[in-house]
């Protein structure tokens, strides 16, 4: 005979979950997933039940579920749904229209930023510029600005990701190895402004197992993109996966345990750590540690191999 959920009761159990001891029906995982959101906002004061809260939601698990989740765990306060159109041919179109069909299916506000339209570029542009190999980490930087933008659009003082357990852990761990201690203070559950009229940015999902993500969007129908970016590749962050998924293979509870560790760390790295001297950017006014911030140094030079490419001169 088939397990019967611990919770309920009555309905057959379909998840399980090692680290906490349970087996769950659909109906009791799905308000186990949205009951850790509630808790992580209000264990770390990510916002009040009534603030206006921006969410950075690429079309991808993380961020859907994380829109579906919030919205279910604090339904008296308002989201706005934040999108960057990056414009990838074969892709970004797919993700905007998941994106516009969740924010339809929970009547949420929607603020995108479309890069060809407003810039007049797209990511895949940056594969004729001294970034063709690092298409990814140049796109992080747009994408980084981009919600910092949206959410002064959108008037929203914290902005939530859909960073789960295994991405934060993971990025900790490498930082860790790299005695990166700036970026990995930088990997808190609530990272507060560089300057004032920024946001607040809050991770609800930081004590999310990544798999419970997906199970969630299939549990509640949430679309979410189906495709992979094709500057996506696979390498230096699957390794540092695999190592994680090896070191919790005999203990389900490993993550939690490095997570715990690091949130009692970062305090104490942080009185140690230099704070970057920022001032404002020349062009666009944000923060920046030099005279023209990485966002604006990467426009300059994806506009101006665009500009070179049009006039049919050799590629950069
Ligand atoms: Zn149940
Ligand atoms: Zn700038």
């Amino acid at each position: 005979m088939p397990a019967t959920c611990s919770r309920c009761r009555s309905a057959a159990a379909e998840v399980n979950l090692p680290y906490a001891k349970l087996r769950l029906c659909a109906r009791c995982f799905k308000d186990f997933y949205t009951n850790r959101i509630r808790r992580t906002v209000e264990d770390f004061k990510m916002f009040r039940s009534d603030d206006r809260v921006g969410v950075a939601v690429s079309g991808g698990k993380d961020s859907m579920a994380l829109l579906h989740g919030l919205k279910e765990a604090f339904p008296a306060a308002e989201f706005v749904a934040l999108h960057v159109d990056l414009g990838i041919r074969g892709y970004s179109e797919h993700c905007r229209e998941k994106v516009e069909e969740l924010v339809e299916m929970l009547d949420v506000e929607l603020e995108v930023f479309d890069l060809q339209r407003e810039l007049g570029f797209s990511i895949d542009d940056f594969k004729d510029t001294l970034y063709r190999r690092k298409v990814c980490s140049a796109c992080g930087t747009i994408k980084r600005h981009l919600f910092e933008v949206l959410a002064g659009r959108a008037k929203t003082r914290v902005l939530a990701t859909g960073h789960n357990l295994d991405d934060v852990v993971s990025m900790m761990l490498n930082n860790f190895f790299n005695r990166n201690w700036s970026q990995l203070v930088r990997l808190k559950p609530v990272l507060e402004p560089l300057m004032p009229n920024q946001t607040f940015k809050v991770k609800p999902l930081i004590k999310t197992p990544e798999d419970e993500d997906l199970l969630y969007c299939l549990y509640s129908e949430i679309p979410f993109r189906e495709e992979n970016c094709p500057h996506a590749h696979v390498g230096r962050l699957r390794r540092n996966r695999e190592t994680l998924e090896y070191l919790s293979k005999d203990n389900p509870n490993f993550k939690y345990q490095m997570l715990r560790t690091f949130l009692k760390l970062i305090p104490i790295l942080e009185g140690h750590v230099e704070k970057p001297k920022l001032r404002k950017c020349e062009v666009c006014g944000y923060p920046s540690s030099s005279q023209i911030c990485a966002f604006c140094r990467r426009v300059r030079i994806v506009k101006e191999a665009r500009r070179t490419r049009n006039k049919g001169e050799p590629r950069l």
